[in-house]
């Protein structure tokens, strides 16, 4: 009999996850999730690596994770431990011989693999898998990762060319119930994370929750329900509301849907409803998330160096008052303000005012743009590590962007809250 232990990262779902897929083919499998402690501790620039928006999130994401998975007879289980420290017990407990994982590359998940096979018997298999792309990795029209080109029009148009997305996996057959270990794996609460208990703010544009079901549902409002997705180019760029983008970052980032669940459904929808510039879109928008994550992979840790990928020599600041005011909304600006305080209520930010707020932090006031990063690491709700300091990189100077523009934020505002209704919504200031 052969036992898998399903190390659960940031693929916490149950359809279309080649990880869960190859591992229901042994004859029993055991699943685990770690709230690993460092994800809450303070990071270089003095922020927490997760605050109380993305933890809350996530809570709710495994605690669907772990239903899901029970009627598949699969227990998860979870600990508030380093990996490190716990699978190498795991291992001898239930005679594990094969560990299938989501592959990731960053520095620090990697440092924490590599503890973790230094720590289990040699003859362990490590089985990783590539869940979080569109364009499989092996399917991409490059020999090797340092080909991926700087800029993004020539590696879409290489891809949308010669690269097919894979069709999705589905969930796996229910093991026997005999399957199921003993215990009651106890998730954590909010409390014992650290963080207290909270009600999300009133004029969120992100009311929702975590976990696998709520983004299926996310698909069926915005796609069948409203239709939106047939107006979505002509709304991206939207500031005040739910409806306005897909919304889908947050549960994409930490794996609750699969960017090929969402491919195949606009796919279905272009047949069924409406194909045009907008249902198109938002492939586009996907094909940006993948190439964040293949800049990564061609440039590893550079991505969190001050120079960035370009190696430009910036002259950066690191003054205390300036970070004070832009964190508190409390700059000479009042649309960065605004979308500022979104941040700081509600952890979610619309792209266009992370543009903003980003270039106003790095370009206008020059301070060193990983302070920025470091604070949407620790608010997003859909924080991912490529996506946050791609784009950082990228509005700072010192990335993947051809043109290296300053934003005019006060123009930006008159063409984007031009009677002033977001920045009345977050404000509540005598100007408004
Ligand atoms: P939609 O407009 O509906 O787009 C659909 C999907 O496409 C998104 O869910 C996302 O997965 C992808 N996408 C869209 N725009 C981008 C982009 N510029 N880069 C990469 N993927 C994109 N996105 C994150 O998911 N996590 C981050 O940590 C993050 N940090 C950012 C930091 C800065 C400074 C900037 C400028 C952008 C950042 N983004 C990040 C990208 C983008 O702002 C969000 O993905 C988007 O606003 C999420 O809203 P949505 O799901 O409604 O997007």
């Amino acid at each position: 009999m052969n036992t898998s232990l399903l190390w659960f990262g940031n693929n916490l779902r149950v359809s279309d996850n080649e990880a869960l897929h190859f591992a229901s083919k042994a004859d029993r499998l055991i699943a685990v999730y770690f709230f690993d402690p460092r994800h809450y501790k303070i990071g270089p620039f003095g922020f927490k690596k997760t605050e109380r928006f993305r933890a809350k999130f996530l809570l709710e994401t495994v605690q669907q994770l772990q239903k899901r998975l029970k009627t598949l007879n699969i227990s998860l289980l979870v600990y508030p431990e380093q990996p490190e420290n716990r699978i190498p017990e795991l291992v001898e407990r239930f005679q594990i011989d094969t560990i299938y994982l989501q592959k990731e590359w960053t520095s620090e998940e990697a440092t924490v693999l590599a503890n973790v096979k230094r720590k289990v018997p040699e003859n362990i298999q490590f089985h990783e898998t590539f869940d979080q792309f569109l364009f499989h990795p092996e399917d991409i029209p490059f020999d090797a990762y340092e080909k991926i080109p700087q800029v993004f029009t020539v590696f879409r148009k290489k891809c949308e060319k010669h690269c097919e997305v894979r069709p999705c996996f589905d969930a796996p057959q229910p093991f026997p119930i005999d399957n199921l270990v003993e215990e009651t794996p106890k998730i954590p609460t909010l409390e014992e994370l650290g963080f207290s208990h909270f009600e999300m703010d009133q004029r969120s544009a992100f009311p929702f929750k975590g976990g696998e079901d709520e983004a299926l549902e996310r698909l069926q409002h915005y796609f069948w329900d409203t239709k939106k997705l047939a107006f979505y180019k002509k709304t991206r760029n939207g500031l005040v509301g739910t409806d306005y983008s897909s919304k889908f970052s947050p549960w994409l980032a930490n794996g609750s849907i699969s960017a090929g669940t969402i491919y195949w459904e606009v796919n279905r929808f272009e047949k069924e409803i409406k194909k045009n510039q907008d249902t198109y879109w938002l492939i586009f928008e996907l094909i940006w998330r993948d190439y964040f994550k293949y800049v990564s992979l061609k440039h590893g840790n550079q991505i969190f160096k001050i120079d960035g990928i370009l190696g430009n020599d910036y002259d950066w600041h690191n003054n205390k008052a300036a970070q004070h005011d832009w964190i508190n909304g409390q700059t000479d600006d009042d649309f960065v303000n605004a979308n500022m305080i979104e941040l700081k209520e509600t952890g979610w930010m619309s792209n266009r005012g992370r543009q903003n707020v980003a270039s106003y932090w790095s370009k206008h006031l020059q301070q060193d743009w990983r302070i920025g990063a470091s604070y949407f690491e620790a608010m997003l709700i859909d924080y991912d590590v490529h996506s946050n300091w791609g784009n950082w990189m990228y509005n700072s100077g010192v990335g993947n962007n051809p043109r290296n523009r300053t934003f005019n934020t006060k123009r930006q505002a008159e063409m984007y809250d031009p009677n002033g209704k977001f920045q009345r919504l977050w404000l509540q200031h005598s100007l408004f």
